[in-house]
C-alpha cells in the first residue's frame, strides 16, 4: 500500500503537467502566468533585460524541469537547444552521436566539423559496444550524443549503459528526449547529464509553435547554458513559450490517446501486404513502415491520404505523415519507402480506414 502523506509530497507526472509554475494561489491571481511583453524590467531586480529572463519562460522551465528532474532553460527552437549544447565542447573537442539522429543535429556537427570547430564520430547507437568503444578510442570525446528512440529509425540506445561507460570515461552525455518526453523517458535519473527538447513537437503539442528547451542537474553547467543563451541570444518569444506551457499542461492526456492510437496502428500496418516492415519501438506515437514499393509507394501514400497531413514535423494532436528520404539531409542508410507516421489523438478507425484506402493505391501496376 501506498503511503497517502509521501503520496503528496511527490505529485506524479500528470499532476506535474496540470499544476507545476503557476502563480502563487492567492485571492484574485490568475491561475496561468499571463503573458508578459517586456524588453526590459525595472533595475535591481532578477531579470533586468528581456534577453536574460520572462515570467512565462521561467513557468515553463519549472514545468518541464519538473518533470525531467532537472532544471530547464528555454530556447527558441530545438536547434537553438542543440547548437547551444554542443557549443559546450571545447575547441578540438569530438563528439559521438547517433548516425540517425535527427537530420539537424547530424548536419550541425558537420557544419561545426567543417569549419575546425570540433569533431564528429557517427555511430549505431542501438549497438552500445561498437558506442562504448568509439569513445574508447576517441581521447578527444567530451561528448556522447544519445537520441533514443532515433528520428525516424526509431533505434532504442540503452542510455544506463551508455551513460555509466561515458561517466567512467569522463565523457558528458546528452540525451535528444523529444520522441519519448519526459512521460516515457527520463533521461537524468538513467544517468544523462543534460537532456535537450525540440518542445515544437509533443511538449507544445499542436503544431503551432517553434520552441526548444535543455535540462541539466549540474549548477555549473546550468550557468555555462543560460550564460550561452545570454550572449547568443536564441530566446524564445513570450507567446511561443506561454503556447507551449498551455500545451505541456495536456501532454499525459494527448500522449496517452496518441500511443494508444499508435500501437493499434503498427499492429494493422504489421499485417498489411503493401507493408515490408513496421517499425514501433513499443511505446511513443510515432510509426515508421516500411513500403514494399519504396519510394514511389511512400510517396503515392503520402498523395492519396485525406485525414493524415502530408506534412514534416511531427508530435502535434493531428495525424501526419512523410517519407522522410524526400529531405536530401536525410541519411542514405534510411529506407526510402520508410515512412514516418506522427500519429495523432483522432479517431483510430478514421485513421486506419484512411491510411487503408491510401495504400490500395500504393501496389505496383500489375
Ligand atoms: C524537430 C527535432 C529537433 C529540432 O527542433 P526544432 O524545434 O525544429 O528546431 C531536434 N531533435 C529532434 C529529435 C527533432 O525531432
Amino acid at each position: 500500500m501506498s503511503d497517502p502523506a509521501s503520496d503528496r509530497a511527490q505529485p506524479r507526472p500528470a499532476t506535474i503537467a496540470v499544476t507545476a509554475g503557476r502563480p502563487p494561489h492567492e485571492p484574485d491571481a490568475p491561475l496561468n502566468h499571463p503573458i508578459t511583453m517586456a524588453s526590459t524590467y525595472v533595475a535591481t531586480g532578477d531579470v533586468e533585460y528581456g534577453r536574460y529572463g520572462n515570467p512565462v519562460w521561467s513557468a515553463f522551465e519549472e514545468t518541464l524541469g519538473a518533470l525531467e528532474g532537472g532544471r530547464a532553460l528555454a530556447f527558441a527552437s530545438g536547434m537553438a537547444a542543440v547548437t547551444t549544447v554542443l557549443d559546450l565542447v571545447g575547441n578540438d573537442g569530438s563528439v559521438v552521436a547517433p548516425r540517425h539522429a535527427y537530420s539537424g543535429t547530424v548536419m550541425a556537427l558537420a557544419d561545426l566539423e567543417s569549419r575546425g570547430r570540433l569533431r564528429g564520430t557517427l555511430v549505431d547507437i542501438a549497438d552500445t559496444a561498437a558506442v562504448v568503444q568509439a569513445m574508447r578510442d576517441d581521447e578527444d570525446c567530451a561528448l556522447l550524443w544519445i537520441e533514443s528512440p532515433t528520428n525516424p529509425a526509431l533505434e532504442l540506445a540503452d542510455i544506463p549503459a551508455l551513460a555509466a561507460a561515458a561517466k567512467e570515461l569522463g565523457i558528458r552525455v546528452v540525451v535528444d528526449n523529444t520522441f519519448a518526453t519526459p512521460l516515457l523517458q527520463q533521461p537524468l535519473a538513467l544517468g544523462a547529464d543534460i537532456v535537450v527538447h525540440s518542445a515544437t513537437k509533443y511538449l507544445a503539442g499542436h503544431s503551432d509553435v517553434q520552441l526548444g528547451a535543455v535540462v541539466v542537474t549540474d549548477d555549473e553547467v546550468y550557468g555555462a547554458v543560460k550564460g550561452r543563451r545570454d550572449l547568443v541570444g536564441a530566446v524564445p518569444g513570450p507567446f511561443e513559450t506561454w503556447l507551449a506551457l498551455r500545451g505541456m499542461r495536456t501532454l499525459h492526456v494527448r500522449l496517452d490517446r496518441a500511443q494508444s492510437n499508435a500501437a493499434e496502428l503498427a499492429r494493422r500496418l504489421a499485417e498489411h501486404p503493401a507493408v515490408e516492415e513496421v517499425r514501433y519501438p513499443g511505446f511513443g506515437a510515432i510509426v515508421a513502415p516500411v513500403l514494399r514499393g519504396g519510394g514511389p509507394a511512400a510517396d503515392l501514400l503520402s498523395a492519396g491520404v485525406r485525414l493524415w497531413v502530408h506534412a514534416t514535423s511531427l508530435g502535434g494532436v493531428e495525424s501526419t505523415l512523410e517519407r522522410r528520404r524526400r529531405w536530401k539531409a536525410e541519411a542514405a542508410t534510411i529506407p526510402d519507402g520508410l515512412v514516418r507516421l506522427s500519429v495523432g489523438i483522432e479517431d483510430v478507425d478514421d485513421l486506419w480506414a484512411d491510411l487503408a484506402q491510401a495504400l490500395e493505391g500504393t501496389a505496383p501496376a500489375g
